[in-house]
């Protein structure tokens, strides 16, 4: 996708702000690479507008390409969709905690049920007991039972004649009685969505009453995810889903459709058979596959460093040829104030090490720099730009706005002095960066 936009984008003129034709020609793009990574079309729709809306007029920074910064925009976007990072199981309730998994046929409610027992009894050191509730497929009870001898996590003893709401009860009962933590409910899915699952589900989760409800999904569920999870969350109420086969070759689509529709969010993932295979949900991962790119978030990563080290370029630049104004030192002031921002400004220049003790050595702490920043603020922009101009009459008005005396404007003026002749020095001479703010 991103050669894709890159191409479109790069033979556009390109530069200064995106324009609203520029975006389309992306989206396009965009909303291509979403249905071939499955996303629902409704989806897909809502998703582009909100795009197009922040694409519209952005700036596009010199260092990077329009198309990077649409791929920026666009992988932003589908993150803040997707949900935020560690979003768990929340187990903060009365033991035994009920959690319950619903879902279609084969989608990998037991396999999953066995990944969840497992990581909650070796990582979380809970007791765990899981139930089938799977009374259509003699094999389902089975087929957990033997996941629980293999992992030495206990399973509920298998009643025959039972429905599932009553061995949802019996499995609770059982789980007070023993002293488990947490009770795990797999429930029997249908291979298509259809009313008897979703009113058992509705029944088993009324006399449950689990803690979690857990749709557990298909990543290489297509356009019907929409409809999956939009069902489950109406007639049975979700706390959260389950990406299953995240190993396969699905791109994630499903993913945010569901996530879109619901607005619940994604807890854990499926990278495989065994029950190991278990994995936190984390947006960026599935951004990339969604956008059909390996490398789509260190491109975005990219983008993003060269978005901040241009903007100090920038000031650096004005700086080497003299031009360095008040502007560029209340700007200068903040991002001392940040000492994030001081790294990143100072460490385009020379001298970075011995910088720190001239700082401590100036007194410049983060309470003197705001107050300069205040002086500077109380300037009109002609007096940012010339200071010259600023004779008594001025610095007195300007001492009052700020709140301050004439004494310390004057003395902001020596230390703007100093740094402009130093700053164009720089590019000869051979003083330490700060040596005129040490004067100061
Ligand atoms: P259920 O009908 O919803 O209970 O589904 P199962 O748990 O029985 O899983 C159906 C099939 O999918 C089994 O063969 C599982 O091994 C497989 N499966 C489940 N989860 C995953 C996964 O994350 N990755 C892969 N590759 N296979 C999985
Ligand atoms: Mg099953």
């Amino acid at each position: 996708l991103s050669e894709k936009l890159g191409g479109i984008l790069d033979r556009l003129t390109g530069r200064g702000s995106l324009s609203e034709a520029d975006v389309d020609a992306a989206m396009r793009e965009v909303r291509r690479a979403l249905l071939e990574a499955d996303v629902a079309l409704e989806v897909v729709r809502s998703f582009i507008e909100r795009v197009r809306e922040q694409a519209v007029g952005a700036t596009v920074v010199k260092s990077v390409t329009p198309g990077q910064m649409v791929v920026k925009i666009v992988h932003d976007e589908l993150v803040a969709t997707l949900g935020a990072d560690g979003q768990t199981i929340d187990l903060n309730a009365v033991p035994p905690v009920a959690i319950m998994m619903v879902g279609l046929q084969g989608s990998g409610k037991t396999t999953t049920t066995a990944k969840l027992a497992r990581r909650m009894t070796q990582r979380d050191k809970r007791k765990v007991l899981m139930a089938s509730l799977d009374i259509y497929r003699p094999a389902a009870m089975e087929q957990l039972a033997v996941l629980g001898r293999d992992l030495d996590i206990p399973t509920l003893p298998i009643v025959t004649g039972q429905k599932p709401a009553q061995i949802a009860k019996r499995a609770l009962e059982a789980g007070k009685l023993g002293g488990y933590d947490v009770v795990l409910l797999d429930t029997a899915g249908r291979t298509t969505l259809d009313e008897e699952m979703m009113s058992e589900a509705a029944e088993i989760k009324a006399t449950a009453n689990p803690h979690e409800v857990l749709l557990v999904a298909d990543s290489l569920t297509g356009q019907d995810a929409v409809n999956l999870a939009r069902a489950f969350d109406q007639r049975v109420g979700l706390t959260g889903i389950v990406l299953t086969r995240v190993d396969g070759d699905g791109r994630g689509g499903a993913a945010l459709s569901m996530r879109a529709v619901t607005g619940k969010p994604i807890k854990l993932i499926g990278t495989g058979e065994k029950t190991d295979a278990l994995e936190d949900f984390h947006p960026s991962r599935i951004a990339g596959r969604i956008l059909g790119m390996g490398d789509v978030v260190s491109l975005v990563e990219r983008a993003a460093a060269n978005i901040d080290a241009e903007k100090a370029a920038r000031t650096a630049e004005r700086m080497r040829k003299g031009q360095f104004d008040l502007n560029d030192m209340r700007e200068q002031l903040l991002q001392m104030a940040n000492m994030g921002g001081i790294s990143g400004l100072m460490g385009m220049m020379p001298g970075i090490a011995k910088m720190k003790n001239q700082i401590a050595a100036a007194g410049i702490d983060e309470k003197i720099l705001k107050r300069q920043v205040a002086i500077i603020d109380s300037m009109t922009r002609a007096e940012r730009k010339n200071p010259d101009i600023l004779k008594a009459s001025r610095k007195k008005r300007i001492a009052a706005g700020a709140g301050q005396n004439v004494e310390q404007v004057n003395k902001l003026l020596k230390m703007h002095r100093n740094m402009a002749d130093m700053m164009k020095a720089m590019g000869s001479g051979k003083r330490g960066p700060l040596a005129g703010i040490a004067q100061a």
